[in-house]
């Protein structure tokens, strides 16, 4: 019987996770955060009885410690309130759901507690790798990927890691595969928000549509299977039925199929290293008839290789590129900025920082607001 912390219970992956939880039987959820949608909080703590849940927003908290007194769940507050969840005695995996550099405090929590990992929370890794993966082997914790490419490449890899020559991580190309920067420059928020072939949050379907998303994954990569990034190598796979391969250095490639269902690598990370009951439907690659690749446009889409870039400089570079596209989605989410313009914020706080090596976590958190600071004063000026 495997106990869970969900963290970010309420958004995306908090609820597959839930709905995997259902298929499985015996996972036992101990804890739940979320952010402020207490009323799916509150669903949830009526339906799996955890022991704690945690809401990031103190007003919010007050108001749902009110609407579930009736329950035996204690309610608390504040990123402390999510580091307790994730970091509870009676937990020993924690779910990362939470979007954001705001999933790093917790999942380090998490870690420091000897809980394993099943790490959705790319924004960790992408902002504070090179802490949290030492971390993780001082304190003997397993880091499971829930992201998909990553979940492939984990299962890819086995036990043949000292044979890995690069990874072919796939990408869908997105909304706007294919087409101009003229074009792009027209699309809004609601084209964005159109992803052809998985249904996300908000912050990470505009990150698949400009990119960002493959250039934050390259960099999780790079931590997880401690590849320089010139060896993580992306590929347009428009119908995101290979997760992602890797090639071995004596040539030969191996992938992981499966249809585009995150309930699939969510699955794989609660019963690893085992695997239990049906969580999506079948495969039937008949239907689908034939699989395409492309190479990225790098010039259309200059993305994946600013986060190369920013995985090069190391330190707090990466946490820059987080942090100015955070921002910048938040912008374009609000009507606040061109699409083109999420890339070009993020180019320009990177241009503005002088990265500090070996960085402390204090360190990565001043550096995250910093580049919003540039992303903001840019906005500002602009308008
Ligand atoms: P989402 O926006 O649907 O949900 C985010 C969750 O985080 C919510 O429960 C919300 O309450 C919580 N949250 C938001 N801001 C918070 C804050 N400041 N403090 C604490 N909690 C906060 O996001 P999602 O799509 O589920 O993505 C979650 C993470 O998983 C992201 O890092 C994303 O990159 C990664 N991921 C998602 C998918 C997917 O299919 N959705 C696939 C791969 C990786
Ligand atoms: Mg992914």
């Amino acid at each position: 019987m495997k106990t869970i912390a969900v963290l970010g219970s309420t958004g995306s992956i908090g609820t597959q996770t839930l709905d995997v939880v259902d298929k499985e039987g015996d996972v036992r959820v101990h804890s739940l955060s979320a952010h402020s949608n207490i009323g799916l909080l509150e669903e949830q703590i009526r339906k799996y009885k955890p022991a704690i849940a945690a809401v990031t927003d103190e007003k919010k908290a007050a108001e749902l410690k009110i609407a579930v007194a009736d329950t035996n769940t204690r309610v608390l507050s504040g990123v402390e309130g999510a580091e307790e969840c994730a970091s509870a005695k009676e937990v020993n995996m924690a779910v990362t759901a939470i979007v954001g550099i705001a999933g790093l405090r917790p999942t380090i929590a998490a870690i420091k507690a000897g809980k394993d990992i099943a790490l959705a929370n790319k924004e960790t890794l992408v902002t504070a790798g090179e802490i949290v993966m030492p971390l993780a082997l001082e304190h003997g914790v397993n880091i499971v990927p829930v992201d998909s490419e990553h979940s492939a490449i984990f299962q890819s890899i086995a036990d043949q890691g000292k044979f890995l020559r690069r990874i072919l991580i796939t990408a869908s190309g997105g909304p706007f595969f294919g087409m101009s920067r003229d074009e792009l420059s027209r699309k809004t928020r609601f084209d964005a928000l159109k992803h052809p072939n998985w249904s996300m949050g908000a912050k990470i379907t505009i990150d698949s549509a400009t990119l960002v998303n493959k250039g934050l994954e390259i960099i999780e990569a790079q931590h997880l299977f401690g590849l320089g990034v010139d060896r993580i190598i992306p590929v347009v796979h428009r119908e995101s039925i290979i997760h992602s391969m890797v090639e071995f250095c004596d040539g030969s490639v191996i992938g992981q199929m499966g249809v585009p269902d995150m309930r699939l690598p969510i699955a794989y990370a609660l019963t690893y290293p085992g695997r239990r009951v049906p969580v999506s439907e079948p495969l039937d690659l008949v239907k689908i008839g034939k699989l395409t690749f492309f190479d990225i446009d790098n010039e259309t889409f200059p993305a994946v290789n600013m986060a190369k870039k920013a995985a090069k400089i190391g330190g707090t570079m990466p946490a820059v590129l987080n942090g100015a596209n955070e921002e910048a989605v938040a912008a374009f989410l609000n009507d606040g900025c061109g699409f083109l313009e999420i890339a070009e914020l993020i180019a320009a706080a990177m241009e503005k920082h002088k990265a500090k090596q070996n960085p402390t976590i204090e360190d990565i958190a001043q550096a995250d607001i910093e580049a919003r600071q540039i992303v903001k004063e840019r906005l500002e000026m602009r308008s």
